[in-house]
């Protein structure tokens, strides 16, 4: 026994001081990182803030946003702060079933969007057995999310009757210090058009494109105001005819680099609250 101790003291301490390094190199930066993780056809963007505090809006189609979450949170981490659900279409729905099974999640925030689909249904289910904190989403309210880090939701107002949930998509930016990232859902015109009109002030570095770059999205007037450099698109095989070569031609006149996870992948941008880099290169 005596043999069998001396062997696994080190060996225990060697596996201490491995973790330790790797919490220590986990911790120490000041970055947010904002990633698109690719999922195929759908929506899953995760954010970590600069204290490590996280944010996923919307989880793709599948549970391939597992594997997905698995290669950017580190593998002891099983729980997520905030989970936003944009609207209920299952390209943004059924991978949040999963992740809400396998993470412990603090807070919830959707629109109050009421429909029957199954995994919508299933998802309200999870959220009430397991007590998570419900927030419905509506414009004005902010989550603090990190010492300088806020989101802010812009939209919707109040839900507006339609067949099409894209309508009362939840839409968000993002800011850390100089920075704004504009995350569109699948807002389509009516919603950028509303937020032009309001006068908001739109003007982001990072434009998460709205709608997988559909036709029923990303208008010359709004992207006028979003002055984006960067332009996200999650996009993966479809029949849809996503992203749209018009709305291509839109981002490029627009000034935007245009990146899209099923050429690119998954797509990180990093900024410390001035400048931003991306794995992304071209
Ligand atoms: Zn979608």
């Amino acid at each position: 026994m005596k043999k069998h101790f001396r062997y696994s003291f080190p060996l225990a301490l060697a596996f201490i001081a491995v973790l330790l390094f790797y919490s220590l190199s986990y911790l120490s930066n000041n970055k947010l990182k904002f990633y698109i993780l690719d999922v195929g056809q759908g929506d899953a963007i995760f954010i970590e803030t600069p204290s490590k505090n996280q944010i996923l809006v919307d989880g793709g189609p599948d549970k391939s946003v597992l594997k997905e979450l698995g290669k950017v949170m580190p593998f002891y981490d099983r729980s997520i702060d905030v989970v936003i659900l944009t609207h209920p279409n299952l390209d943004h729905l059924a991978g949040l079933v999963e992740v809400l099974k396998k993470y412990e999640v603090k807070t919830y925030i959707d629109a109050g969007d009421d429909y029957a689909l199954s995994e919508y249904v299933e998802l309200k289910n999870i959220i009430k057995e397991r007590r998570i904190n419900y927030i419905k989403g509506r414009r004005g309210m902010k989550i603090i999310a990190d010492k300088e880090v806020g989101l802010l939701i812009l939209m919707p107002e109040k839900l507006i009757e339609s067949k099409n949930p894209n309508d009362n998509s939840i839409v968000a930016k993002l800011t850390y210090g100089d920075i704004d990232f504009l995350l569109m859902g699948d807002a389509e015109k009516n919603e950028e058009l509303s937020l032009v009109l309001i006068g908001d002030n739109i003007e982001s570095e990072v434009l998460k494109v709205g709608h997988h770059g559909s036709k029923t999205s990303s208008n010359p007037l709004f992207l006028e105001k979003v002055k984006p450099e960067l332009a996200l698109i999650s996009v993966g095989k479809n029949s849809y005819g996503h992203p749209s070569k018009d709305i291509l031609q839109n981002l490029a006149f627009s000034g935007a680099s245009v990146f899209r996870t099923d050429v690119d992948l998954t797509i990180l941008v990093e900024t410390d609250g001035k400048s931003l880099t991306s794995n992304i290169k071209k």
